[in-house]
């Protein structure tokens, strides 16, 4: 799988050649706060060598310490009113890539914390950061075009090892899954690559690939794919993912994610170079099953996480369905379509919808979905995730409390109000259905473009039904990724496996 391996050290002595390790990376704010006297001496006689030396990456030749190598990775701006933990995760990177060139197979991490709450995590926030910067893609991995992989960082004075070293897993099958270009990762090529990485997880799985089935339990999400079906290869798929830890169950996490293989928009055809970068449309679906598999490798105790999948290529052609058409989905919501280019929304309506169902007599349920779903979250927010929640979860402080444990390690959110103009958006004027799907605009030039999908999504799931005042109120968050998911490029940037690590404390954490 080419994971990262993050290996707890406890021994100082590590540091020092013999000891298996073979360079050492210190990401610190200031190079004279360095707690190990020998690094701090060295660090010291290498400003006054060369003054980049704790003001950008530096590789000081350090004889007697692991492999010779001794990196300075600095933190920058850390007594700023508004840097966050992410400051670690930019030196960490840019550490462990000196590390790697310099030939290191097995690298030793010290961050020199700071105490201050927003960079309680900034260990584990640096490790991540490492893993992020070592991934490689799955198909230069699968072409044989890849680096040899790292063997292990070891985290002195580490002591989560065993938790990043599964985030850390999780988040390479999130990659893996929404990096891959639309043939290697169609959906049922998905829902295989899933299957395969999550055997032998203890994970109750099983994929719906039947097209009568599909399309009576899953009917919008088979509008999207109607054109697909002609294509054996290009098929839609969902998979359905359940976990359940050892102990009295206390609460029942639900997701809901978007995997649209890849986009082409439809009968609303992304034109003008609007569609690269759209096999990048799964990050919602990648996300989840990675999160899956660090659930599934950790094994907490006391929840229950159900998850399902919806695989689907927005193809065009002969049988592809067009806006007006009205569908009735899964909830029995008739849905009149505004734009093809709205799928994801119609996928995740589906998903939602029988997940309502299993969340009616769950413990404590809580239902998200993720998707990178609006071009308007990303005019909004930049590279940003944002949580609209419905008023049951907003009563429970969900996208709060979600915020909080999110950015301390590092995947920050924008929490996003759901407003009485966001219904108003779904009413068909026509009133022959019983809402629409979305106006015939992209998003990105449309107001409330990333708040208004989810009073769709809860019209349409059936979610309405289970507000502050129903017999089973039912707490519902819809996170937008369109942001976040991938960074760099705008089209071909790296998968972020986001917002895996901050669901995965906030299910965790107390
Ligand atoms: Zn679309």
């Amino acid at each position: 799988m080419g994971s990262v391996k993050f290996v707890d050290v406890s021994e100082q002595d590590a540091i020092f050649e013999g000891n298996g390790w073979d360079a050492l990376v210190v990401v610190t704010a200031d190079v004279t706060s360095i707690q190990l006297d020998e690094v701090a001496m060295l660090a010291s006689h290498g400003q006054k060598v060369d003054q980049r030396v704790g003001k950008s990456v530096t590789l000081l030749f350090a004889p007697g310490m692991a492999g010779g190598r001794l990196i300075i990775a600095p933190v920058k701006h850390a007594d700023d009113d508004y840097q966050d933990v992410r400051i670690f995760a930019d030196a960490a990177r840019e550490g462990i890539k000196v590390a790697k060139e310099a030939g290191a197979k097995r690298p030793l991490l010290l961050v020199d914390s700071i105490n201050q709450q927003r960079y309680q995590h900034a260990q584990h926030v640096a490790a991540l950061a490492c893993g992020q910067a070592l991934w490689q893609a799955l198909e230069l991995r699968e072409a044989g075009g890849a680096d040899e992989p790292l063997e292990a960082i070891g985290i002195l004075s580490g002591n989560n090892g065993a938790v990043l070293t599964a985030i850390e897993a999780g988040r390479v099958l999130a990659r893996d899954l929404c990096g891959t270009e639309p043939e290697r990762m169609s959906a049922p090529a998905f829902a295989d690559y899933c299957i395969d990485a999550l055997q032998d997880s203890g994970l109750a799985m099983s994929v719906v690939e039947d097209r009568d089935i599909l399309e009576r339990d899953y009917p919008l999400l088979c509008a999207v794919g109607r054109s697909s079906f002609a294509v054996l290869r290009h098929q839609p798929r969902v998979v359905k993912l359940e976990y359940v830890g050892e102990g009295d169950i206390e609460k029942t996490f639900l997701f809901a994610g978007k995997g649209v293989v890849y986009d082409t928009g439809g009968a609303d055809l992304k034109i003008a170079g609007g569609m690269a970068g759209m096999s990048r449309d799964k990050g919602g679906a990648a996300a989840v099953a990675g999160l899956m598999k660090t659930i599934s490798l950790l094994k907490p105790k006391g929840i229950r996480v159900v998850a399902e999948l919806g695989l689907v290529r927005n193809s065009i052609g002969s049988e592809a369905f067009v806006t007006d058409e009205i569908i009735t989905g899964h909830a029995g919501k008739r849905v009149r379509i505004g734009n093809t280019d709205a799928e994801g929304r119609l996928v995740l309506a589906d998903l939602l919808s029988h997940l309502r169902l299993k969340a009616v007599n769950a413990v404590k349920p809580q239902m998200f979905s993720v998707a990178t779903l609006t071009g308007h979250v990303v005019r909004c927010y930049g590279g940003y995730t944002a949580v609209v929640e419905n008023s049951v979860a907003k009563q429970a402080n969900v996208a709060n409390s979600m915020q909080a444990k999110a950015s301390i390690w590092g995947e920050p959110i924008e929490v996003s109000q759901l407003r009485r103009d966001d219904f108003s958006k779904i009413v068909d004027p026509s009133a022959a259905a019983d809402m629409l799907s979305s106006n015939n605009a992209p998003s990105s030039v449309t107001a409330r473009g990333h708040q208004y999908p989810a009073a769709f999504l809860i019209e349409a799931s059936g979610l309405s039904q289970h507000g502050l005042n129903a017999t089973t109120p039912i707490a519902y968050s819809h996170i937008d990724i369109a942001g976040s998911a991938t960074e760099g490029h705008p089209q071909y940037g790296t998968p972020t496996a986001t917002p895996l690590v901050g669901l995965f404390a906030y299910m965790t954490e107390q």
